[in-house]
């Protein structure tokens, strides 16, 4: 089985809870959403950009489609000197690729790292057909305030509760920006705590400037919302794209 990818890199891991990990990145071409915050070409790419030497801007291309294989070998490559701690698939939407996952993470099995899914949390059944090769999922929570398309607040539901049924670890990612509607955050917050429990870790992202959107939430937006949400679901950070202040990948 194939399927395309657009960049294979080494960097820190720039969001969540586990920021400044060293992590290597597999990003997948292709997404289902449309968020208008959105900061990644998703569109499927003739190559894949593969930087073998972590921060040096010198990418080789190989041609896509790539099999697991060939992916797996390209991998170890970049991860010749063992430093990164975890495998981040990324996307785009990797769980799009449920098929072809289900096919490479048992190749992976064995090589020492944990692997980390980074996801918009929308596609259950997807997420069942992998769980079993999956040690962390950083799944979003996506407010249609937000992103400006239609909410998907059951399906995230369901993704959170196949979490928890099969014990896998799992944070939710808020993205705010400074359109958010404050009953929208509560339903989600409420809805967090009903399928994922109350000890379930939040992470407020502060939305980042993009293309088409400068709605960038305020320092006393953040602080209220950080309050608003602990009120139902204590664990509740404030974590912005710290990769992005660092200029890296
Ligand atoms: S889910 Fe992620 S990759 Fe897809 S459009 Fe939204 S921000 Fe972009």
């Amino acid at each position: 089985m194939k399927t395309y990818l657009s960049e294979i890199f080494s960097s820190v891991q720039g969001e969540g809870p586990y920021v400044g990990e060293r992590h290597l990145f597999v990003r997948f071409c292709g997404c289902h959403r449309d968020c208008i915050f959105c900061d990644t070409n998703t569109e499927r790419t003739e190559t894949v950009l593969i930087e073998y030497e972590p921060g040096s801007g010198n990418f080789e291309q190989v041609v896509n489609p790539l099999t697991s294989e060939q992916l797996v070998e390209i991998i170890r490559k970049v991860d010749s000197r063992k430093t990164n701690r975890r495998i981040s698939l990324t996307g785009g939407a990797p769980l799009l690729q449920a098929h072809y996952l289900r096919e490479l993470l048992p190749l992976l099995d064995g090589d020492g790292h944990s692997i980390y899914l980074e996801t918009a949390g929308d596609l259950p059944q997807q997420l069942k057909s992998i769980i079993e090769w999956i040690d962390i999922v950083a799944m979003d929570v996506k407010l249609e305030s937000v992103t400006h398309e239609k909410s998907t607040f059951p399906a995230h539901w369901q993704f959170l509760k196949i979490c928890r049924d099969f014990d896998v670890e799992v944070f939710c990612k808020l993205v705010l920006s400074a359109e958010t509607h404050e009953g929208e955050l509560m339903e989600a917050a409420k809805g967090i705590k009903k399928a994922g429990g109350e000890d379930t870790l939040v992470i407020i992202q502060p939305m980042t400037k993009a293309a088409r959107t400068d709605a960038v939430p305020t320092g006393a937006q953040l602080l209220r919302w950080q309050d608003k949400v602990a009120s139902v679901l204590p664990n509740v950070r404030v974590i912005p794209q710290t990769h992005k202040m660092m200029e890296m990948l």
